[in-house]
């Protein structure tokens, strides 16, 4: 087989394809051969030593493909079924052994690409917008980065609860994708102030949910953004992380909540797995939620996807093709 992994924590460059041996699976688990891969942020964490994980780095958690062979104990699926997975290490491969519990049988016609781009991102938005805060119809929320593989995803989701949405984006074309996508307003935060334009928008009250997958370059200034009692959901640092909050500044600028979620937390039991994987599948299905593959790579040029990812050239959701 073949796979992706990181040399040692580093740059894109620590990223070689090597050649390993072919994996079997043990007990509970499930040898899969990958048809898409997904790439998200996490994985440059991963790579960067951000996110410490054991050298050589396995790099990769998302993708979807056919199971092969099943190990001992394995009754939830067989060889030859359709499969997708947001939370198994070394997915850049053309081979991965998986928990057999962490993978999701696809439904007819959703092709692996889309259940690769789907997965984690569309579960990520899912959980931000149903249980981090659950928004309801006369919300305002902001979504930073609204046209990355999250943002259009979420912007959606917000818009099926029936609020309004508040986006900031980098450029031009990433403003229109993020308003194909539902935003109501978006703010080009490389060319203004995002915080006094929210304050514009939501006639000096502020939304009462940012959604903050930027970190370092949105974070302080996003807790002004915030109605009385508003929640700041930061979930993630594509611009670095954060400095440490003296939780008095919460009292001050209005007795706001902040929550730093993890989508494991979300799918943790089977149950909660399925059940999130399902409803965006469905919604897939049914063309209520669209996808974006902004960039598709051949596998042996995962660094060059993650030069783009990270380089802000991308926008919706970026694949690998083993
Ligand atoms: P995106 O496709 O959103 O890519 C990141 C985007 O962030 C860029 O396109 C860019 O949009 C924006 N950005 C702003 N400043 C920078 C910067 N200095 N460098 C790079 N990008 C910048 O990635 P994902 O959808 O994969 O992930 C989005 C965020 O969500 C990440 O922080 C990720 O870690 C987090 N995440 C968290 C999860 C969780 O459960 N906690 C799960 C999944 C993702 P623009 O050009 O418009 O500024």
């Amino acid at each position: 087989m073949l796979a992706v992994r990181g040399t040692s924590y580093g740059g894109p460059e620590v990223l070689t394809v090597e050649e390993l041996p072919d994996p079997s699976p043990g007990a509970g688990e499930v040898l899969i051969r990958t048809e898409a891969v997904g790439v998200n942020y996490i994985d440059t964490y991963h790579r960067s030593g951000l996110y410490p994980v054991p050298v050589p780095i396995a790099l990769g958690v998302e993708g979807a493909g056919i199971v092969v062979e099943t190990g001992p104990d394995v009754d939830t699926v067989a060889a030859g079924d359709r499969v997708a997975w947001a939370r198994v290490n070394g997915s850049y491969a053309t081979h991965v052994v998986a928990p057999a519990d962490r993978l999701v049988p696809l439904p007819a016609g959703i092709p692996p690409q889309a259940a690769a781009a789907a997965m984690l991102q569309g579960m990520t938005a899912h959980y931000l917008s149903h249980c981090s805060y659950p928004l309801r119809e006369d919300d305002t929320c902001l979504v930073h980065a609204a046209a990355g593989g999250v943002g259009l995803l979420l912007c959606q989701m917000a818009k099926l609860r029936g609020a309004r949405v508040l986006a900031t984006v980098s450029t031009a074309e990433k403003a229109e994708l993020a308003r194909g996508a539902g935003a109501d307003e978006v703010i080009l935060y490389t060319e203004q102030d995002f915080v006094p334009e929210v304050g514009r928008l939501t006639g000096g009250r502020g939304v009462d949910v940012v959604y903050d997958g930027v970190g370092r370059d949105t974070f302080v200034r996003g807790l002004d953004c915030l109605a009385r009692r508003g929640s700041m959901i930061l979930f993630g640092q594509a611009s670095g992380p954060v400095e440490p909050l003296d939780p008095l500044t919460l009292m001050s600028k209005g007795s706001l909540y902040l929550q730093r979620p993890l989508l494991a937390d979300y799918t943790w039991t089977r149950d909660e797995l399925l059940s999130r994987a399902g409803q965006v599948l469905e919604w897939i299905g049914s063309g209520s939620l669209a996808l974006r593959i902004g960039a598709s790579f051949p596998l042996a040029e995962a660094a060059d996807a993650h030069r783009a990812l990270e380089g802000r050239l991308t926008a919706g959701k970026v694949l690998l093709i083993p």
